[in-house]
């Protein structure tokens, strides 16, 4: 436990369209029921439009990010990747795009990686989706009861997250894995309204330095805890962020991280999402 911090961070206001609207109308709906009166509606999604979710497919926001060209250096390298591709895939078609979170946008435990991988997610189109880093990952959160399946190769594989959400903090592929400061910037707001529409999420999962700096960031807090396997921080009125290893090869060949480390960690999440 290192602390417990006020939750500075300055919120966007997700309530805002027709979502909000709709929940301000179901409000009022329970008020009057509970006072005995019936009522019959009979498509409130035609009184203010279809309603969309915060996050994930269908979302503005999820329109936004897979459209975003911001950074040039980022989109020249995921689409040079895409194009000339590692040889074992050479047969396939590169998402070459950036890639949003995907989950259950009512996930209490969010996931908090770096970015995606050039010939992983930059290919599938999904996150920690067919590389060795989302082989770790996927088994994990399928012990732990995250995940239905623990194997994840494409976007369409059937793998369905359960009260989880996994996402990066820059959501284009970087080369070397390392984005700049300001690229790293210029996503942040992605990743803010992002977690911003996940309203249950109650512990953040952050994998590696990048993810948790980043998540201190979009908390606020400061001075900044340092990274470490197992580090905690209580955000005040806000998620409890873990910090885990990072599921690369680098750490899981080398066994700085092992797969008991990675249960423990998703095994704390749960219990703290459970309290
Ligand atoms: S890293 Fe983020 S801001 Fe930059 S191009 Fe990709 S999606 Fe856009």
């Amino acid at each position: 436990m290192v602390g417990v911090w006020p939750w500075r961070t300055s919120r966007t206001v997700v309530g805002a369209g027709p979502a909000a609207f709709l929940r301000e109308a179901v409000f009022r709906l329970a008020v009057f029921l509970e006072a005995g009166v019936v009522l019959v509606i009979s498509d409130v999604e035609s009184t203010v439009g279809r309603v969309k979710p915060l996050v994930g497919p269908g979302s503005e926001l999820h329109h936004e990010i897979v459209n975003c060209r911001a950074c040039p250096r980022l989109v020249e390298w995921r689409e040079r990747v895409a194009v000339e591709k590692r040889a074992s895939y050479r047969d396939e078609d590169y998402w070459g795009r950036p890639i949003t979170g995907f989950g259950d946008p009512d996930a209490r435990i969010v996931v908090l990686g770096l970015a995606p991988a050039a010939h992983g997610a930059n290919r599938t189109g999904r996150m920690f989706t067919g590389d060795r880093s989302g082989d770790w990952l996927f088994r994990a959160m399928h012990r732990a009861g995250l995940a239905n399946q623990p194997g994840s190769v494409s976007a369409d594989d059937g793998l369905e997250l359960h009260d989880a959400w996994v996402t990066s903090a820059v959501k284009c592929a970087p080369p070397d894995n390392k984005p700049t400061p300001s690229e790293r910037d210029e996503c942040s707001s992605f990743l803010q309204r992002e977690l911003d529409g996940l309203e249950r999420m109650r512990v953040m999962i952050c994998l590696g330095t990048f993810g948790f700096d980043a998540a201190m960031r979009f908390f606020g807090i400061r001075p900044k805890p340092k990274f470490g396997h197992g580090v905690d921080v209580q955000i005040d009125g806000g998620p409890l962020v873990l910090g885990c290893y990072h599921v690369s090869q680098q750490n899981t060949f080398t066994g700085r991280l092992t797969e008991e480390m990675l249960d423990d960690v998703f095994r704390t999440a749960v219990e703290h999402a459970d309290r």
